[in-house]
Parts: structure tokens; C-alpha cells; sequence
């Protein structure tokens, strides 16, 4: 999700992006079309007055809130490992609330998904940070952290050959997998980076820390608002429903379902099992809702009418462009209807 902070002149900043980015809707089209959108929406962003906040979760497990995506951070002898880096503008301050942390070197960064509020750190912090790879096919010459993400990230970051990448090299995984999982070793703990399919995008990752006992959730659950998936990078709400699934499946709680595993989102507050079960049961019922709709054949003016969302308006309803109510139920229609 590309939203950031509410101040009042963030929101200035954000009508101001909107309408640019209302000019550029006739221009381009596709990936392209998002990827140009979100640079020029984090450009209009105002970062002065961001600060970075550090929350210990559970275990090695942290938490560092500022304006984009949250970051995940574990931290012990081997090095710091990062999910996710936030917008790139506010990549010392980043460096800063790290370093209050841990000073051992920046080992890995996880992508969790390609928007610019989860990834446009990346060049800058992998840069400072140090690889564990040392091993034959390590680039020697630049042995930064390793960046590791699905191979869709790394897809959408770059371009074929002779065409103009959307995002800098230096940015764009060094490790990527296409298998349904990949697992890691760090810092005493067994960390799995799993594929959640054609969910927010077509390429997210769940972070789950074993030990720690601490999942970071990217962008397939957040707790600001309706589920926003990226149709034109293959997100479903469908496969949002199964990220979410994915998760409570892996989610063992203390107590009648408080405690136990936590869950970072991508955007919001920190969650455990209650939170996301409560969360899936609402992206369910309102898909439920308009599939009925889409099988008796109403149009999407008529599914806007009767208000799927109703009930939960108050709570995750939102009239602010870019991510309005109706936008949502506009994607999930669309992504109903179109489904085989
Ligand atoms: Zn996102």
C-alpha cells in the first residue's frame, strides 16, 4: 500500500500527488503506469517531520514505524536482517533507528513486495551492510547486503534489456526464489519466506520468524484500511483471503486467540491472531457479498449502490483518493468478475 502519513499537510501533499497523478492515468498504462505513480507519489511526500519508531516485539523480532510500509527488524551476533526499507528519502533516519538497535553489520533485507514504500530503501541500506555471501557466484566487487525477494519483485523492479528500468539497480534483489518457499538460517533462527500467490501483487512474501514466533505480513494485511490489492500487478482479493488464511494458519495464540505469535502488518498497528482473524472475516463476508452480486449479474454501479461494505465503513471506509471505499469494491468486482 503506498499511503503514508495523515497530517494535514501530507494530505496536501497527497491531493496534490493525486491530481498529478491524474494526468499521467492516459499517458502510460500497465506496471509501467503504477510504477511511475508511486515514484512520483513518494517525490510529492513531505518526509522533514517523519520520525522512525522502534517497538521490540517478541524475541530477536522489532518493529520500526515511520511513513510508508512498516519494517520487521531481527537483530542478534550474526547481523540485522530487514524486511522491508520504507520510502528511500528516509533512509538515514532509518540507518539511525537501527543503529540504535544492533551495530553489527546489515546482513539481509527481505522484500515482502515492489512498491516504493516497502522497497525504496533499499539501495541505500543494503549498501551500507555486508553480505554473508561469500561463496562462489557473490559478487565480490559489491558484496552489500543480499536482497531477497520473490522473482516477481525483482520483474517489477527492473526492465528487459535496452529498456529503462523503473527503479535503480542497485535497488533490486540480489536473491530472488520462485518456489513456493524459501528458508533461511540467521542469527540462531529459522526464518521462512513464503509465496503468497497473485495476492497484493503477484509477488509477496510472509516473513515468519520460528523463534522468535513473529510473522511480518507486508502489504496482504494491514490494519489502516480495506485490503488494497495492485490489480495491475496481479493482486486478487481472492489471494489476499488466502494470504490471510496462510497466516492464521501459522498464528498459535497464548489464549483465546490473544498473544502467542505476533503479526506485523504491512501498514498499522501490531497485531496477534484475534486481530487477523476478525480482519479475514470481514475481507471474506464482503467478498461473499459482491460474488452473490456479480452471480446474479449486477453491474458495478448496482454493487456500489447496495453497499457491500456497509457495516464496516467506520472502521476501514475511506472517501480519500487514491484508495477510496469505492475503489475497493470497484477491485474486487473486477477481479470477481473476471475470474474463470
Ligand atoms: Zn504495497
Amino acid at each position: 500500500m503506498g499511503s503514508g502519513s495523515q497530517k494535514p499537510e501530507a494530505r496536501e501533499a497527497r491531493r496534490r500527488a493525486s491530481l498529478f497523478h491524474s494526468g499521467f492515468w492516459l499517458l502510460a498504462s500497465g506496471f509501467l503506469l503504477v510504477a511511475t505513480l508511486q515514484f512520483a507519489y513518494s517525490q510529492q511526500q513531505n518526509f522533514d517531520n517523519v520520525e522512525i519508531k522502534v517497538l521490540p516485539v517478541q524475541g530477536n523480532v522489532y518493529m520500526l514505524v515511520g511513513a510508508g510500509g512498516n519494517i520487521t527488524l531481527q537483530a542478534s551476533e550474526q547481523g540485522v536482517l530487514l524486511v522491508d526499507t520504507q520510502f528511500a528519502q528516509l533512509s538515514d533516519k532509518v540507518l539511525a533507528a537501527i543503529r540504535k538497535i544492533s551495530n553489527r553489520p546489515i546482513r539481509y533485507i527481505i522484500n515482502t513486495h515492489y512498491h516504493a514504500d516497502h522497497t525504496g530503501g533499499n539501495e541505500k541500506i543494503a549498501d551500507v551492510g555486508k553480505t554473508l555471501n561469500v561463496g562462489p557466484g557473490a559478487n565480490l566487487q559489491r558484496p552489500t547486503a543480499t536482497i531477497i525477494a520473490h522473482i516477481n519483485v525483482l520483474n517489477r523492479m527492473s526492465a528487459p534489456a535496452g529498456q529503462q528500468a523503473p527503479t535503480p539497480s542497485g535497488a533490486w534483489p540480489t536473491d530472488t526464489y520462485l518456489t513456493a518457499q524459501k528458508e533461511l538460517y540467521f542469527n540462531d533462527e529459522a526464518i521462512e519466506i513464503i509465496h503468497v500467490p497473485a495476492a497484493h501483487t503477484d509477488g509477496d512474501s510472509i516473513v515468519f520468524f520460528r523463534k522468535s514466533d513473529v510473522v511480518s505480513a507486508g502489504d496482504v494485511f494491514v490494519t489502516t484500511g480495506y485490503p488494497y490489492f495492485d490489480v495491475q500487478a496481479g493482486g486478487t482479493i481472492n489471494g489476499v483471503i488466502d494470504a490471510l488464511n496462510r497466516i492464521i494458519h501459522i498464528a498459535i495464540p497464548k489464549h483465546e486467540q490473544e498473544g502467542g505469535t505476533y503479526i506485523i502488518p504491512g501498514h498499522g498497528r501490531l497485531c496477534d491472531e484475534h486481530d487477523i482473524v476478525e480482519y479475514r472475516d470481514m475481507v471474506t463476508i464482503i467478498r461473499d457479498r459482491v460474488q452473490a452480486m456479480v452471480k446474479k449479474g449486477m453491474t458495478l454501479e448496482q454493487v456500489k449502490a447496495a453497499r457491500p461494505t456497509k457495516e464496516y465503513d467506520r472502521r476501514y471506509g475511506s472517501t480519500t483518493s487514491p484508495r477510496t471505499t469505492d475503489t475497493f469494491v470497484e477491485a474486487v468486482y473486477n477481479t470477481l468478475k473476471t475470474k474463470k
